[in-house]
C-alpha cells in the first residue's frame, strides 16, 4: 500500500509540477523558448497567463475539481446502485460549473461549451462532435484513474463519462482510456521498459497516435498531445530529463508536460520527485493533492477490487 500511495502521489504531484513547469512557455514555439530561457528548467511562473511562481492551472485545478466531486459521491455510483452514474455526473458536472464560476486562470474553448451545455440544458454528454479532439478530457482523467483502480470496468465506464461531460469524439476516447491504462500499469509497477512496449503495442492498436518519428507537435489536438508525450517518455526514464524535454516543445506545454509529469511521476513516485519542484508548489495545493491520493485510493479499496 505504501508504494502505491507513493507512486499514485507521485502521478498526481507530477501532474501538477509538469503544469507549473510548462504554463511559462505555452504557446510559444521551440525556437522562441531557446531564445528567452536557453533550456526552460524552472518554475517561475509568468508566461501567456502571468502567473505566480509555482501556480498551477487549469490541467491541475480541473483535476482537483473531478477528484472532489469522486470523493463526495462516486462510491455509491461506482458500486453500481441504480441510478448511481447519473447522479455522479450531475455532480461532476456541478463541480465543474463551481470551477468555471470560480474564474479559474484559463479554461479550454470545448471544456466551457460542454460545462455551459450542462448547465443551462442539463445534458451530460454532447453528440459526437469533430471539434472535440482536444486534450481538454484526458487532461483531468487521473482522480478517475486512482478513484477505480482495480477495476476495469468500473475505469473505462466513469473515464469515458467524465470525458463525454464536455469532449465527445473517438479521438478523445481513444486517448482518454490509453493514457489511463498506461497510468494503471505504471501505478502497478511497470518500468520504463514495459512503458515503452506498451507504447509500441498500443500505438500499433491504435494508429493514428503512432509518434515515431516524432513530428514535434504539441498542440491541444489529442492526437499530437498524446504523441508529444509518449515520445518524450518513453525517450527519457527520468523524471527531470522527460519533463524538461516535453516542455521546451512548447504550445500547449502545461498540458503535455502534466501529462508526462503525471505518468513519469507514476513510474518514479513522489519519492523520487525533484525537491526544488515540489517545493515551488504552492502548498494548498500539494495539500489539496495529497488529501485526494488517499481518499481516491480508499475509494478503490472499498470498491474491492482493488488488493492492497
Ligand atoms: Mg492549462
Ligand atoms: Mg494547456
Amino acid at each position: 500500500m505504501r508504494e502505491l500511495f507513493d507512486k499514485a502521489l507521485g502521478a498526481y504531484l507530477g501532474l501538477a509540477i509538469g503544469d507549473a513547469l510548462g504554463a511559462t512557455v505555452e504557446f510559444m514555439r521551440p525556437r522562441e523558448i531557446a531564445a528567452q530561457y536557453g533550456v526552460h528548467r524552472e518554475i517561475i511562473g509568468g508566461g501567456w497567463l502571468k502567473l505566480a511562481r509555482g501556480q498551477v492551472t487549469d490541467d491541475t485545478t480541473m483535476s482537483l475539481a473531478l477528484g472532489s466531486a469522486l470523493l463526495k459521491g462516486g462510491e455509491h455510483a461506482l458500486r453500481g446502485h441504480t441510478g448511481g452514474d447519473e447522479a455522479l455526473l450531475r455532480s461532476i458536472g456541478q463541480a465543474f460549473v463551481q470551477w468555471l464560476q470560480g474564474k479559474p486562470v484559463d479554461c479550454g474553448n470545448t471544456c466551457r461549451r460542454g460545462i455551459l451545455r450542462f448547465l443551462h440544458e442539463d445534458t451530460l454528454a454532447g453528440p459526437y462532435n469533430p471539434g472535440d479532439a482536444g486534450n481538454g478530457a484526458l487532461m483531468r482523467n487521473l482522480p478517475a484513474v486512482l478513484a477505480t483502480l482495480g477495476s476495469d470496468s468500473a475505469f473505462q465506464r466513469l473515464s469515458l463519462a467524465q470525458a463525454h461531460l464536455t469532449h465527445r469524439h473517438l479521438l478523445s476516447d481513444a486517448a482518454v482510456l490509453g493514457i489511463g491504462q498506461l497510468l494503471r500499469r505504471l501505478l502497478g509497477g511497470s518500468d520504463h521498459r514495459e512503458c515503452q512496449r506498451w507504447a509500441e503495442q498500443w500505438t500499433a492498436e491504435n494508429p493514428a497516435f503512432r509518434f515515431t518519428p516524432y513530428r514535434g507537435c504539441a498542440t491541444a489536438y489529442v492526437v499530437d498531445t498524446v504523441q508529444t508525450v509518449l515520445h518524450f517518455l518513453t525517450l527519457h526514464e527520468d523524471f527531470e530529463a522527460a519533463l524538461v524535454a516535453t516542455v521546451n516543445q512548447g504550445d500547449d506545454a502545461d498540458t503535455t508536460g502534466a501529462l508526462v509529469g503525471m505518468l513519469a511521476g507514476a513510474r518514479c513516485g513522489a519519492s523520487k520527485l525533484p525537491q526544488r519542484w515540489l517545493h515551488r508548489l504552492q502548498p494548498a495545493i500539494v495539500q489539496a493533492i495529497t488529501d485526494q491520493t488517499s481518499g481516491l485510493l480508499a475509494m478503490a479499496e472499498g470498491l474491492g477490487a482493488l488488493q492492497l
